[in-house]
């Protein structure tokens, strides 16, 4: 599958978290230290195809281009403060930050969360997930990503988190790890630990860290 990446990135993310995050269903994007793209992993363009130009322009997501163009001027200065406490992450191992964002289109409400894994002063990666929730019983929204418990419930009740970003495992596809904040902020009661692909190569893997 098709990825892009710029040869300072290739050699500040390391070969196996590469190849991690190439195989790894969720959007990925990398910035290096001038905030600039220098990583979009091959579920990203897969999600450029779906939805490209239509809600975003895909001609400003190329390797060189500043994130913060793609970014309303708004929200510039949030996402600013929170790319750089990424790149100045004294200890990146430790380091956790995400947040929810929304990206609809006319079809769909839809939302995502974004988790930052530091690479050092050099930059960073972010992983971009569905985030799944009931649905506003006041508000129904057409499209809305609605929580649907069987689709994270083995059919023994089991319920598998990341222990380390918290995202929840898909059980019809196991690839797949979404966020679900009712569970975050309330766990269910037979809920397993394990590692997702990110977490388990930037925590436990990654040479990078050493
Ligand atoms: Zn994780």
């Amino acid at each position: 599958m098709h990825h892009s990446i710029t040869p300072q990135f290739e050699a500040l993310i390391g070969a196996s978290r590469l190849d991690s995050l190439n195989s790894h269903p969720s959007s990925v994007y990398g910035l290096d230290s001038g905030l600039e793209i220098s990583y979009l992993n091959p579920a990203w363009f897969k999600f450029a195809e779906e939805n490209g130009n239509k809600n975003f322009s895909v001609n400003e997501w190329s390797l060189g281009k500043p994130v913060l163009d793609s970014i309303p001027d708004l929200l510039k200065s949030f996402y600013t403060e929170l790319f750089e406490s990424a790149l100045n992450a004294k200890d990146p191992s430790i380091f956790s930050r995400h947040l929810q964002y929304e990206c609809s289109s006319s079809e769909l409400y839809r939302r995502f969360s974004m988790h930052l894994y530091p690479l050092g002063k050099d930059g960073f990666v972010t992983v971009h997930s569905l985030l799944v929730e009931e649905p506003y019983l006041t508000l129904p929204r057409e499209g809305l990503i609605a929580l649907d418990e069987n689709q994270y419930i083995d059919i023994n009740g089991i319920v598998r988190q990341c222990a380390n970003c918290r995202r929840i495992q898909s059980i019809k596809n196991k690839e797949r790890w979404d966020w679900i904040p009712k569970w975050v902020n309330e766990p269910v009661s037979n809920t397993s630990h394990g590692i997702c692909p990110p977490c388990l190569h930037h925590y436990y893997l990654s040479k990078a860290l050493l």
